[in-house]
């Protein structure tokens, strides 16, 4: 979990060094009664998805905790009203950090099983320990709020091991959360129980709710269609071709960064956050250690 800190400090430093300038959220309506949001000038965490309505505001994800004051202002203006339910899609501190601040609002905090168990051993990243979701779930949840059907199920060691995926069905709007990177190369958390495998798996699964004008609220980039997720599959289980074609020729790890096999992905998938080098890393890792 620390480590986690760390990597969320380091992604900070080195996004933006506007830290200083007050942030704001920048919201934009999908649809009638669902905004995304997301930090306006400076990195606040991943996309955030607000369901406003008569019966309930639901909020998924809140950002960094240093950023939960200007995403609770935002959101209970854009809502009318306070948060009623926080749906956390993982335990990574960019989409659980406003936990505690919320709970302190009176919101209730639903996440996967393991999501709670990982933030017990430490709960820093939710922003103390009232950041602790109260309700958990093993496979899926169904909300039926200001009327339509929000499914919020579980997808197995894909990014974490306790991630989830919301379909708002009959809004034809699917929040991904980090399952789906929109044209930067994925995050896999191999330490927090994420695979490349399941990952690809959970990315498929969403292929298969969604229709070609299914609006995709990825974790991180901007809003995304079918035809872009399918791009973020093509490019992965192509990487992870080409990286596995080198371990089979025998290649270290070293002779693999050397040889680049993901330059031509290089320009359009690479970020701060994960580089070229980390996704080769990542996948030379998953390959050599099934
Ligand atoms: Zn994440």
């Amino acid at each position: 979990m620390r480590k986690l800190f760390t990597i969320v400090a380091l992604l900070l430093a080195s996004i933006s060094s506007a830290q200083d300038a007050p942030l704001t959220f920048k919201a934009t309506e999908v649809v009638p009664g669902i905004y995304m949001l997301e930090g306006d000038g400076a990195f606040a965490g991943g996309n955030i998805t607000l369901l406003v309505g008569d019966d309930y505001n639901v909020l998924i994800d809140d950002a960094i905790a240093s950023f939960a004051p200007a995403l609770i202002e935002t959101a209970t203006e854009l809502a009318g009203g306070p948060i009623d339910f926080v749906i956390n899609t993982h335990v990574h501190g960019d989409h659980v950090g406003g936990n505690s601040a919320l709970s302190d609002t009176g919101a209730i905090v639903f996440a996967h099983d393991n999501i709670r168990k990982r933030l017990a051993d430490d709960p820093t990243e939710a922003g103390g320990p009232g950041g602790l979701p109260v309700v958990t779930f093993s496979d899926a949840v169904n909300f039926h709020v200001n009327g339509l059907d929000a499914y919020v199920f579980h997808v197995a060691r894909a990014h974490t091991d306790g991630d989830a995926v919301i379909e708002f069905r009959g809004a034809n709007v699917i929040h991904a959360g980090d399952v789906h990177f929109n044209y930067l190369f994925p995050y896999i958390d191999l330490d927090n129980g994420g695979s490349v495998a399941g990952y690809l798996a959970a990315q498929r699964r969403i292929m298969a709710l969604a229709s070609d004008d299914t609006i995709i609220i990825p974790g991180h980039g901007p809003i995304a269609s079918k035809a872009d997720l399918q791009a973020a599959i093509d490019v992965l289980v192509d990487s992870e071709a080409r990286v596995k074609a080198l371990v089979l020729e025998g290649k270290t790890e070293d002779e693999i960064l050397a040889a680049n096999p993901l330059s031509s992905y290089h320009d359009t998938w690479s970020w701060g956050f994960i580089t070229t080098e980390k996704m080769t890393r990542t996948l030379y890792r998953s390959l050599t250690s099934e």
